[in-house]
């Protein structure tokens, strides 16, 4: 068994669709799990719809629905030909969109904006199947609703993931095509809820873990991981193989191209992860898995922006011990990830990229020392093999970014990843810099 991921661009036209099964139809294998994103530009159009509903403007929320609901009567006007298939097509688009609609007419809550934020993935999936449905082609439609669900602290439920989807798939013994949606899931109280943006990766490497599947492929609109950013850097190359490490330090690094949380289920049930794109289906694209070609190599550079760092100097750290876990524990308190940090005797810096409680966190730590707050910093990722008994690293690394202003260095946190941080203005700069030195 395979599970197949396609994401927004994947799934984004009626010519994609095509494409898409054309994928799924070339791969021998017996059984395929399809997880399916919503068609590109969904997502964010639901995002604001909700944001319009809770805010109570009604109309222009309704406005925006008409105006995404327009694009999916063309999408499925192009997609389907018969008249049958047409007219199911039309009665899914009517049905979700009277429900976007209907849900102005009462009390909006974070419960029916996640209901809004859902319908993307529903309806791609539903409309895909019902495509392959008018070509003939059997599938399953199984709904995430029913096996994905998290647990109380917000995470995943793998057993009952594993529990419900082997009773769902046992029910179709001779199914051999079964799709599903990404990033939806319930959560402990049952409510319609969801693995956050960018979370259809998740799903898939969730559901690949819980079934220990062969492989699972992740089809997006690049040829794989890049060991740079093709966006700012000319001349990247993708990289054929990465290990798990090494994938999870780059895709939570700004690589874009891959949710950063779907490395682990498949890391821990050892199921290989291989990108893919859609539009280059010749393309080897990434294949992830638990060992690494790299060797004393550098293999990669990402960036990852809008990073906030926060320097807290005090005296009182001086050679004293619980000073750090004391500082941690305001993170925890505000449920506030940190992502680097460099300390000295009297003063430790730290970056992280969520802000939400920033002036909190910054007015309880204020009882500790002086704290400075950096905005606009962007954290330059190296990824390689960086065995504690090599040397000349750092020395490269360095040398590269050294007309730059560096806020911070961190090396040694892991044998894979060297960071650095420094006003997001000298992003592409320090990108381009540290490509032409290392590759
Ligand atoms: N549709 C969701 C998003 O745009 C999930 C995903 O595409 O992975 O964030
Ligand atoms: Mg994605």
């Amino acid at each position: 068994m395979k599970v197949l991921k396609f994401g927004g661009t994947s799934v984004g036209s009626p010519e994609r669709f095509e494409n898409l099964w054309s994928i799924i139809q070339s791969q021998v294998t017996n059984k395929q799990v399809v997880v399916l994103s919503a068609v590109a530009g969904t997502t964010n159009a639901l995002v604001n719809i909700a944001n319009l509903y809770a805010q109570g403007q009604v109309p222009q929320a309704r406005k925006a629905i008409q105006e995404l609901k327009t694009t999916y009567c063309v999408f499925v006007a192009t997609l389907f030909v018969t008249e049958k298939g047409i007219e199911k097509g039309k009665a899914i688009v009517n049905d979700h969109f009277t429900l976007l609609d209907e849900l102005g007419n009462d009390l909006f809550t974070i419960v029916e904006e996640r209901l809004v934020l859902a319908q993307g993935e529903l309806l791609s999936t539903t409309l895909f199947h019902s495509y392959l449905q008018e070509k003939g082609i059997a599938s399953v439609l199984i709904p995430a609703l029913d096996f994905m669900r998290l647990n109380e602290e917000g995470e995943p439920d793998l057993n009952y993931l594993k529990q419900q989807l082997e009773i769902l798939l046992a029910r179709y013994l001779t199914g051999q095509l079964f799709i599903t949606q990404g990033y939806i899931c319930r959560n402990a109280f049952g409510e319609i809820d969801n693995l956050r943006r960018g979370g259809s990766d998740y799903t898939a490497s969730l559901i690949g873990a819980a079934l220990e599947v062969e492989e699972i492929q992740i089809w997006t609109d690049i040829d794989g991981f890049h060991n740079n950013d093709p966006r700012y850097v000319s001349n990247t190359k993708p990289i054929s193989h990465l290990s798990f490490e090494e994938a999870a330090e780059l895709a939570y690094f700004g690589a874009k191209i891959l949710h950063p949380q779907s490395v682990f289920p498949a890391q821990k049930a050892n199921i290989p992860v291989r990108l893919l794109d859609t539009m280059n289906k010749e393309a080897l694209g990434t294949l992830i898995s638990s060992q690494s070609n790299h060797a004393d190599e550098i293999v990669a550079v990402a960036a990852k922006d809008a990073i906030t760092a926060i320097r807290i100097h005090s005296s009182r750290m001086l050679l004293a011990y619980g000073f750090l876990r004391r500082v941690f524990e305001v993170f925890e308190r505000y449920k506030t990830p940190i992502d680097m940090i460099t300390t000295s005797e009297v003063a430790v810096s730290l970056t992280l990229d969520d802000r939400t409680y920033l002036n909190e966190i910054v007015s309880e730590l204020n009882y500790f020392g002086e704290v400075e707050v950096d905005d606009n910093q962007s954290i330059i990722c190296i990824v390689g093999d960086f065995k504690r008994n090599k040397n000349g690293y750092a020395t490269i690394v360095a040398e590269a970014v050294k007309h730059m202003p560096i806020r911070m260095i961190s090396y040694g946190g892991s044998e894979h990843n060297i960071s650095l941080l420094l006003p997001s203005k000298y992003k592409v700069e320090a990108l381009r810099s540290l490509h032409n030195r290392l590759f």
